[in-house]
């Protein structure tokens, strides 16, 4: 967007599938931006079932001074080195492991893990994605990045609506980028030419019965130039 249409804004706006952190990565410090951006366990935090699950880690209380965690048994899970993954597209993650000092004898571990007997419970810690997390969970809940957010829903999600249930797009009848390009191109000026014909009448100009018919009318030209071109698309040329 940045290279083909204009600078980008201040907020960058997108649900919850993209709030990773390869994304909050890129946003914050390569686009520098403020990322308004989900992730996918942002509404179940929120949720009492959650908060209250002594066995999710998140609720867990940490101590600074031994860098160590309590765990529901109140045993500890200190520290004891830091692991380095890197993912099928070469994002490197680092997480701080702390290990439990003793979970053989504990009466609540088949609720708490799956490790092997023997073995103690270890929690994979990512510093940078806690800190991404809590970031944008600040941003969310403040009221003026709270409230850009939430327009997303209705700026954004009705035009997928649009093209999905009344225009019938719900996938390209073309291959190639270009001709994706101009399906899709056709696909938003049909939106575009709808929204056009509501705001035409902002001022007030036509009755709301003058009004519907207008909107039923550009509505049926639209759909209609709208599925024979998509049939004349989907034609090979020869
Ligand atoms: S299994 Fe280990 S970490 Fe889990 S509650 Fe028991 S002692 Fe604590």
């Amino acid at each position: 967007m940045k290279r083909i249409i204009f600078e980008l804004p201040k907020y960058i706006v997108a649900d919850a599938g993209y709030g990773s952190e390869p994304n909050y990565d890129d946003v914050l410090n390569v686009r520098e931006r403020i990322p308004l951006i989900t992730y996918n366990q942002y509404r179940k935090e929120k949720t009492k079932k959650y908060k209250n699950d002594p066995f999710k880690t998140a609720n867990w209380e940490y101590d600074e001074v031994t860098d160590s965690f309590i765990c529901p048994n109140n045993r500890r899970l200190n520290y004891v080195y830091d692991s380095n993954r890197t993912d099928k597209y070469g994002f490197k993650r680092t997480f701080k492991v702390y290990e439990c000092e003793d979970c053989s004898d504990c009466p609540l571990r088949s609720s708490c893990t799956k490790a092997a007997e023997g073995k103690n419970r270890k929690l994979f810690y990512n510093e940078k994605w806690e800190y991404q997390k809590q970031y944008v969970r600040k941003k969310l809940s403040n009221e003026k990045t709270g409230e850009i957010y939430g327009k997303r829903k209705i700026d954004v999600e009705p035009v997928f609506g649009f093209l999905k249930a009344n225009l019938g797009f719900t996938r390209m009848s073309v291959r190639g980028k270009p001709k994706v390009h101009n399906e899709l191109g056709f696909a938003l000026m049909a939106v575009n030419l709808r929204k056009y014909s509501a705001i035409n009448n902002e001022n007030g100009t036509f009755s709301s019965d003058e009004l519907r018919k207008r909107l039923c009318l550009s509505f049926l030209i639209i759909t209609t130039f709208f599925i024979h071109l998509r049939l004349v698309m989907s034609q090979p040329l020869f």
